[in-house]
């Protein structure tokens, strides 16, 4: 009878009137203090766990195979098989480097890569998705925005804050992250000549470069630009950031046309195969030629894995628009599917949407441009109205690009 009368919170004791609320459950009571407290309690142990299980989870997979990566990047990239097995192997080495015991003998040398292709060929697709495979931070800069210290523009080390931005500032995750410098040919050395005047955009960040790249501890300013004196810096040691460069290099082929015909000379060649590998000429690339177009050769002994990849054909764009995982055609079907519109298209229009890449030379990258140009009407109208399927037809498609072509030919 007596415990009828007086209630009670079970957990802190505190009686029926003394609170505003008392929950029954089966054999005791619970106060809105009691709840709220709990509740906090909750919060703090799940936040705490799942930032345990993220850490472990961004932990790079290092026991997945070069073949296993390369079927990886297979699943979001066209061709360029030559560069993902390269990059493969440079990303499994890496890693391997990374969990090596400290006390061994035989240190294992990092393994930094240059990718020389034309734009738009995936060079930047290529390290981000081995970032996603990896569960790394990954950040992507661009080379040009870097000057000496000391002159207008920003310090090399900055990149480093945008992996730190990448992972929320846990120096611990971006001290595993990887950077993608693109651009890396525009800061080439202007001649071959040391020159009067001081060359700060190019040779003055090569040389800013080489500290990060080779691995050591570096300041990084928290929010980017320029270190001044006043500012709390973050130290972040880049022995294990894989760095990956990026760059067209223009007129490499050149170097590298120049450099095999020197090697011909005496042999007796296969006019055939002579003419083919002249086309091909990308393939060839190696430090030398870097060092050639302006790198120096202290950064290209940073860089140590050299690939490329090949400009992209009719077939490797058609493939690109409808094949990998999140290809845009399927980006595209999954907009209008979460409409609870069904898009198709009229196989015609994959081969036309190609053609208009390659004839205003907008590459890969053009077909995005290209296929909103067709489908930005209908983004806009289906929405207000009760379709249920909606068919891209080859016509339609004319149609619609011919009235944005006008963007198309200034961009182009
Ligand atoms: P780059 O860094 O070489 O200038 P990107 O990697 O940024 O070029 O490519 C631009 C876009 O083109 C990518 O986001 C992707 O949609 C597409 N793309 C380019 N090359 C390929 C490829 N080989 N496979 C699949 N998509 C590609």
């Amino acid at each position: 009878m007596a415990k009828q009368q007086t209630l009670v919170c079970s957990f802190c004791g505190r009686k029926r009137e003394e609170v505003k609320i008392l929950i029954a459950g089966q054999d005791g009571h619970i106060c809105e203090n009691c709840v709220e407290h709990a509740r906090e309690i909750v919060e703090q142990e799940v936040t705490s766990k799942t930032e345990q299980e993220r850490k472990k989870d961004s932990k790079p997979v290092s026991n997945r195979k070069p073949m296993e990566i390369k079927s990886f990047l297979d699943e979001y990239i066209i061709g360029q098989d030559e560069a993902k097995k390269i990059l493969a192997v440079a990303v499994y080495n890496h890693y391997k480097r990374v969990h090596q015991k400290v006390e061994s003998e035989v240190e294992i040398e990092k393994s930094n890569i240059i990718l020389v292709g034309e734009t738009g060929t995936g060079k930047t697709l290529l390290a981000r998705t081995i970032a996603k495979m990896l569960n790394v931070p990954f950040a992507i800069v661009d080379a040009t925005v870097f000057t000496e210290a000391g002159y207008v523009g920003e310090d090399v080390e900055s990149m480093l804050t945008r992996l730190l931005q990448a992972c929320n500032y846990d120096v611990d995750a971006a001290e595993r992250g990887i950077v993608y410098i693109d651009e890396i040919d525009k800061i080439a050395r202007k001649s071959d000549n040391p020159s009067i005047t001081r060359d700060v955009s190019g040779e003055g960040v090569q040389q800013g470069l080489l500290k990060l790249l080779e691995g050591s501890e570096v300041l990084v300013p928290p929010q980017g630009g320029r270190k001044h004196p006043d500012q709390k810096l973050i130290k972040i040691n880049t022995q294990n950031i894989l760095f990956i460069c990026g760059g067209a290099f223009d007129g490499i082929d050149r170097i590298i046309a120049k450099r095999i015909n020197t090697n011909a000379i005496g042999f007796n060649v296969n006019k055939d195969l002579m003419e083919y590998q002249m086309e091909h000429l990308l393939q060839f690339v190696n430090s030398v030629d870097l060092k050639q177009f302006g790198l120096i050769p202290e950064l290209l002994g940073r860089l140590p894995v050299v690939t490329y990849l090949n400009p992209l054909d009719a077939e490797s764009l058609r493939a690109i628009l409808t094949i990998p995982k999140n290809s845009l055609i399927r980006q595209f079907v999954k907009l209008f599917d979460m409409e609870g519109i069904k898009l198709e298209f009229e196989n015609e229009v994959f081969d036309f949407m190609v053609e208009k890449a390659l004839e205003f030379k907008l590459g890969a990258r053009g077909l995005r441009s290209i296929c909103e140009a067709i489908l930005t009407d209908a983004m806009f109208e289906l929405p207000s109205q009760e379709i249920k399927e909606f068919k891209v037809t080859l016509e339609y498609a004319h149609k619609k690009f011919t009235v944005a072509k006008s963007g198309f030919l200034r961009v182009a």
